[in-house]
């Protein structure tokens, strides 16, 4: 498929803005790039997609999603509002996910998937409770993954909190998807990839940490919440006399395959240790914000050498929307407008987000547009009214952007949605299904209090 009549953003490094170009898919990847003219001439037998003169650049990566939280939107707390995160949890997502059937699962994972090609993020990495349906639970998610065309990386989150029993089936559950992943056919490029999840070192014993790092090979990472609120560290704290990222690196848990989501309230020992490991940090401002946890030291992290990424925590897969939280957050957060740069909005939605996600289809090159590369491309209907330059792309992006501009999402070199019309799943009956089964994980819920 020839792409034409593009302005081509290639997020490679440094990025380029290319006018009038074409890009050639064959198969699964971007396999040429060009001015139009040349590309025309080369490859004249080739279905056409007419950009019409959209910015044509690769699609967006989430580095931390909760697909399991899809039925939490219009849901009202009983009683008084949670007074902090530890409330949020008890009294919000922990019942909500006790509450979820497999059919759930699969409806929320659904709404999730479908909200992330409507919006051009093309790559997710999801963090999975469901705690009376954990067999098989990331089979189903994987199978809405495989059959919308899209591409993620997946993981069920183990936990004491729901008894030994309820830790050990997470694990079994990661063990049993971590082999069959390994198993698949070697000749295809895969669109799905696994971590071993883990909830939080609060809910974690150092014997479940220990079982979890036996379960699964050297070489596989862990996808994990850490020092999302001054509790996780004052638990740590209490558990072991170390603070969490220092007990997780213990037990082995840290790693350049780990991934740890949030890492709000570490010290600068922590921050190091982060470092010196290779774990990949995810910064989620618009969840922090919500729960009202503070604002990740993201700066001083990058600057220890973190690579620190960006993710939506269950949020709507609009990554802009979370660029742009970013950026604000961190100057009203320390008071002052020279925060939280837009070129380090990039870096982080960007270079480390694409880097990360690389690692786990490393097959190809993800994130850029660029001879060989994996073909995840979004056609963006934008027009400027101010010069776009490579320079300035970041502040166009994070002041004139907006995901309803996405028109075209393309996963695996596949049309997923052309026009803002999804052509891989029926967007109308996935809503009304997942509506018309609301009611009854609702019901569940409130039930448990
Ligand atoms: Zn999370």
């Amino acid at each position: 498929m020839l792409i034409t009549n593009a302005t081509l953003i290639t997020w490679d490094d440094p990025n380029r803005v290319l006018d009038q170009h074409a890009l050639y898919i064959s198969g699964e990847l971007i396999a040429d790039i060009g001015p139009m003219a040349e590309l025309e001439a080369r490859y004249p037998q080739a279905e056409r997609l007419d950009a019409a003169g959209q910015y044509v650049m690769p699609g967006n990566i989430c580095a931390h999603t909760h697909f399991y939280g899809a039925y939490a939107r219009g849901l009202a707390i009983p009683g008084s509002a949670p007074k902090d995160f530890p409330e949020i949890l008890q009294k919000l997502w922990w019942p909500l996910d006790k509450a979820l059937t497999l059919e759930d699962v699969r409806t929320s994972a659904e709404v999730m998937v479908l909200d992330a090609i409507r919006h051009g993020t093309t790559t997710l990495v999801d963090h999975h409770a469901s705690p009376n349906a954990i067999d098989g639970s990331l089979d189903v998610i994987a199978e809405v993954v495989e059959s919308a065309g899209m591409r993620a990386v997946l993981c069920y989150e183990v936990t004491d909190r729901n008894g030994p029993d309820g830790a050990k089936a997470g694990i079994r559950e990661n063990v049993r998807f971590l082999k069959k992943l390994a198993e698949r056919d070697s000749l295809r490029l895969p669109h799905i990839a696994g971590l071993l999840g883990l909830h939080a070192g609060l809910t974690l014993s150092g014997e479940t940490l220990d079982a979890c790092r036996q379960a699964v090979a050297e070489d596989v990472g862990f996808h994990i919440h850490a020092a999302e609120h001054e509790s996780d560290e004052y638990d740590s704290l209490a558990k072991s006399g170390l603070r969490v990222i220092d007990r997780l690196y213990q037990h082995k848990i840290l790693g350049s395959m780990s991934v740890v989501a949030h890492a709000i309230h570490v010290d600068a020992r922590e921050i190091n240790l982060l470092a010196e490991t290779g774990t990949w940090v995810t910064h989620q401002p618009r969840s922090n914000m919500n729960n009202g946890v503070g604002a990740a030291p993201v700066e001083s992290l990058m600057r220890a050498g973190v690579p620190v990424c960006i993710g939506t925590d269950g949020f709507s897969h609009t990554m802009w929307e979370e660029w742009k939280t970013a950026y604000l957050l961190h100057k009203v957060w320390h008071r002052d407008p020279r925060r939280m740069n837009g070129n380090d909005v990039v870096a982080m939605g960007v270079y480390n987000n694409a880097s990360m996600a690389g690692m786990f289809f490393p097959q190809a090159r993800l994130g850029v547009l660029a001879p060989s590369a994996h073909a995840d491309i979004i056609l963006v209907e934008y027009h400027p009214h101010t010069p776009l330059t490579t320079d300035n792309l970041p502040w166009h992006i994070l002041f004139g952007f907006n995901e309803s501009m996405v028109t075209t999402t393309i996963v695996h070199g596949k049309v997923l949605m052309k026009d803002y019309r999804v052509l891989t799943m029926d967007e109308h009956a996935v809503t009304a299904n997942a509506r018309s089964r609301a009611p009854q994980v609702w019901e569940r819920y409130y039930a448990q209090f």
